[in-house]
């Protein structure tokens, strides 16, 4: 077990993770990373994390400022099940796949029972405000302070950021894809005045029913990744990142290059 990334050594030394192909990745379950977030909005301040898949690891691979974002984020869920797979192949272990789709749902109903309020910034126009509604459907209580589709240009950020302000949101989730969203968070969420911001991908668009997640079978087999080229092919050449991936593992644990695991 590696220990974290490359801020504030004596809270780093406490996360459990693994270093994939230069990227950080927390070793954490649902229920840890519930118990975190509570963490960081007891302290206050401003906690980027991020939900971290392969193709993250490969566009950090050439992206400095992504990949420096990601190592110095307060929490990288393992979402990917490629993540889990090269944790294993270079002799480490995630225990668990945490999945930016399934969390959202998941701090919501934190939310509902905490009290903290929620701001779901990005996706196209009206996905935010769909998933908003189904969220509070299904969990009553929930207080979802603001949506806004708006776009991670920097001429909207200063008023997007007075928005999120405004609502006093406790957590911010951004769908922008990545590494925008990332990049994002990493120049706003302190002025945001939220505690948590959490960059979310597509999973706006699967919670407010626009977009199809995989079937649970190919979920728990790990073939997500197939049915989203199936459903979405236009992602194919995104896509060319798993193979990219897998072969830059084998070929770290096979040559056992530090180099390109610390790159
Ligand atoms: N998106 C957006 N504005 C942009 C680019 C993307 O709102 O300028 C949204 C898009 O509608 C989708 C999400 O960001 O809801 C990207 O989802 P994707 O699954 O591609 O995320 P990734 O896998 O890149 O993290």
């Amino acid at each position: 077990m590696l220990l974290g990334p490359d801020s504030e050594e004596s809270f780093y030394e406490r996360r459990r993770g693994v270093r994939i192909l230069g990227v950080w990745v927390d070793d954490v379950t649902y229920d840890e990373m519930l118990t975190r977030l509570d963490d960081f909005i007891t302290a206050g301040g401003a906690h980027q994390v991020a939900t971290v898949n392969p193709e993250f690891v490969i566009a950090a691979r050439h992206d400095a400022e992504f990949r420096a974002i990601l190592n110095t984020a307060a929490l990288c869920l393992p979402d990917g099940v490629g993540l889990l797979w090269a944790a294993r192949i270079l002799g480490c272990s995630l225990r668990q796949r945490v999945t930016g789709s399934d969390g959202v749902w998941r701090i919501a109903e934190q939310a509902s029972r905490r009290g903290y309020r929620l701001f779901l910034l990005g996706a196209a126009p009206g996905v935010a405000e769909e998933a908003a509604r189904r969220l509070c459907d299904r969990y009553p209580g929930l207080v979802v302070a603001g949506t806004y589709a708006g776009s991670p240009a920097v001429e909207e950020e200063d008023a997007i950021v007075e928005r999120v302000r405004a609502a006093r949101a406790d957590i911010l989730f951004v769908a922008y894809g990545h590494p925008q969203q990332e990049k994002w968070l990493a120049r706003n969420l302190a002025r945001c005045g939220a505690a948590v911001g959490i960059g979310v991908g597509g999973a706006l668009d699967f919670v407010a029913g626009v977009a199809m997640r995989a079937p649970l079978w190919m979920r728990r087999v790990g073939l997500e990744w197939l049915y989203r080229l199936w459903r979405e092919p236009w992602r194919w050449r995104r896509m060319l990142a798993l193979p990219t991936f897998a072969v830059l593992v084998l070929w770290t644990r096979l040559t056992g290059d530090e180099q390109q695991q610390a790159q």
